[in-house]
């Protein structure tokens, strides 16, 4: 085997296409941020359209601003943005509420279209807030409405024709496996059922092509790999043909077909518009479009093929360095992993805390699992590579086995 030095690294970061974007991000110095999977970083000029919307808009415009800074029309203005990175039309996608309420609107939505079918297909190890906003709407449906849980290759198996919707994540949280959604997509269609996908770790991560697959519905997060800020609003996809047709339940005046007539009775928008409820929160939303603006600037296949090179570079550095530790690599190798390297050890708890204390910020999900997403939009080869000679002198010294890395925080 050729041993691969820092200087190799520094070459791939010479010859990277997306280096540049780099220079619009603010990271800290002697940091390596590998958490970009859960929140991404921060876009340099977030800060200044941060102060533009308090200071000048808020500040100044007042209640004007709902017309004359667009405020009113940010969630399809953002939306239009998305639909571009995710192979949508324009008028298809909308940037609204948190994702765990938007599973919530499109799952209902999805239901409606098949009346007589009862069934979902989840997976159980999904993120978890996926199957409890499921578990949630099915209580208040009743009875006759179940979920059938399958797991990666069984998940196919478990998708027949009494089943209404499937309703998967494309990449999963924790592994980084990646679901091919145009054979599961389909292969729903066959059934008659119609499709959900949680995009929240494959939007702003690889290409996703929700019409060329014929997605029916699609849901995803802002605040991960399109670097929209804490907490920055989720966004909606519904397929054209669906539009006017399949109804969410929260009825919210935003969702009304003229919501400034104020109408005694609910009449739902024909358009992408109806999926959202009500008031939006404007601050959070408007500095969000930095990061998406950056996202759907950046040549998606070039993300795919720098993440791709990144992850498999890193597999293989820590099978070369660290391989006597009893580290696991999780995630798949190749194209069938997303945009993230998962590996699990029985003492990942305090071997991640001391790597977050060196600056090597990745995270760890119960019970074992340490998690190292890359984000080809600020990260180098030179950071793998110093990340996981971080993590060789932590094995090689048992930095990780001092007291202090062994107190469990709230959030890991
Ligand atoms: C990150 C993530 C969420 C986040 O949901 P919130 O409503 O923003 O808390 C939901 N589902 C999946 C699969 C995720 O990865």
């Amino acid at each position: 085997m050729t041993y691969l030095s820092r200087e190799d690294c520094e070459r791939l970061d010479r010859e990277d296409p997306l280096a540049h974007f780099r220079n619009e991000f603010t990271l800290p110095d002697g940091v390596v941020y590998m958490t970009g999977n859960s929140l991404g970083a921060m876009p340099t000029k977030a800060l200044a359209r941060a102060q533009d919307v308090i200071s000048r808009q808020w500040g100044v415009d007042l209640i004007k601003s709902w017309n004359v800074n667009d405020w009113f029309t940010l969630t399809t203005h953002i939306g239009d943005q998305i639909a571009t990175t995710i192979g949508a039309d324009a008028g298809e996608v909308v940037m609204t509420d948190s994702t765990g309420i938007n599973l919530y609107k499109v799952l209902s939505a999805a239901l409606t279209l098949r009346p007589e079918r009862k069934k979902i297909v989840m997976e159980g190890s999904n993120f978890p807030t996926d199957n409890y906003m499921a578990q949630g709407l099915l209580k208040q449906l009743g009875s006759d409405y179940e979920i059938v849980f399958a797991e990666g290759d069984d998940i196919t198996k478990a998708i027949d024709n009494s089943v209404a919707v499937v309703c998967l994540t494309q990449v999963h949280y924790k592994t980084g496996r990646l679901l091919d959604m145009q054979a599961i997509t389909a292969l729903t269609h066959e059934a008659g059922a119609i499709s959900v996908w949680d995009l929240c770790h494959s939007a702003g991560a690889l290409p996703v092509e929700l019409n060329a697959c014929d997605a029916d519905f699609a849901i995803g997060c802002t605040y991960k790999y399109y670097n929209g800020g804490p907490g920055s609003p989720a966004f909606i996809f519904v397929a054209k043909r669906h539009q006017g047709k399949a109804l969410q339940p929260l009825t919210g005046w935003w969702g009304h077909k003229a919501p400034f007539a104020f109408e005694r009775d609910y009449t739902p928008a024909d358009d992408i518009i109806q999926m959202l409820s009500g008031t939006q929160p404007i601050l959070t939303m408007s500095v969000s479009e930095i990061g998406i603006e950056i996202s759907a600037r950046a040549d998606m296949q070039q993300i795919r093929n720098k993440s791709l090179a990144m992850g498999d570079l890193m597999i293989r550095l820590i099978e070369e360095q660290c391989g006597e530790y009893g580290f696991e690599v999780i995630s798949p190798k190749g194209d069938l992993r997303g945009s993230q390297v998962a590996m699990s050890h029985k003492e990942g708890y305090p071997i991640m805390q001391a790597l977050i204390t060196a600056g090597i910020m990745g995270d760890f999900r119960a019970p074992d699992t340490l998690r190292f997403g890359i984000t080809p939009l600020y990260l180098r080869y030179v950071d793998l590579w110093d990340a996981i000679a971080e993590l060789k002198n932590i094995m090689d010294t048992n930095r990780w086995q001092q007291a202090q890395y062994n107190q469990r925080h709230a959030v890991t």
